[in-house]
């Protein structure tokens, strides 16, 4: 028996998981009765493959700007110290369905993008790692298996 941990993933099972997938991770209740959801959007199998930093860095620049054009709900969407996805996270949006609808709304933006959003050195902490097409493809191979991102466990 392993020993539960405070961060849900720690407690999840990553040999266990098949991605891509859209995780839903964790929920809390506020004391007004705001809701804030927390999902995982896993790219990469865990310990099998990852992403590069340049490209992950570029995909999140575009996706924290592109998400709020579909969501007005979004808290927050972040890289996972792990390269194999990202979490988003939103407040008062209780829509699976609809999640997996505004990232496929915004995983086409980054495909249609020209440049990266805020890439220079007055509003980005590491200008010169970032790489558009290693976004641009990891946004395609994301979005390559849109039918599989409600399935979350091997069979
Ligand atoms: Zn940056």
């Amino acid at each position: 028996m392993v020993q539960q941990l405070n961060v849900e993933s720690f407690n999840l099972d990553h040999t266990k998981v098949k991605a891509p997938f859209v995780r839903l991770a964790g929920v809390k209740n506020g004391q007004y009765g705001d809701v804030i959801h927390k999902y995982d959007l896993r790219f990469k199998q865990p310990n099998k493959e990852h992403m590069e930093m340049p490209a992950v860095h570029s995909l999140e620049h575009l996706m924290a700007e592109n998400i709020r054009n579909h969501s007005t709900n979004v808290v927050d969407v972040s890289p996972m110290g792990c390269q194999t996805g990202f979490y988003l996270t939103v407040i008062n949006y209780d829509d699976y369905e609809g999640i997996l609808d505004v990232l496929e709304k915004t995983l086409n933006d980054v495909l249609a993008a020209e440049e990266v959003p805020a890439c220079n050195e007055v509003q980005c902490g590491w200008a010169a790692s970032h790489s558009l097409e290693g976004a641009k493809e990891l946004a395609r191979q994301m979005l390559a298996k849109r039918n599989e991102w409600k399935e979350i466990f091997e069979d």
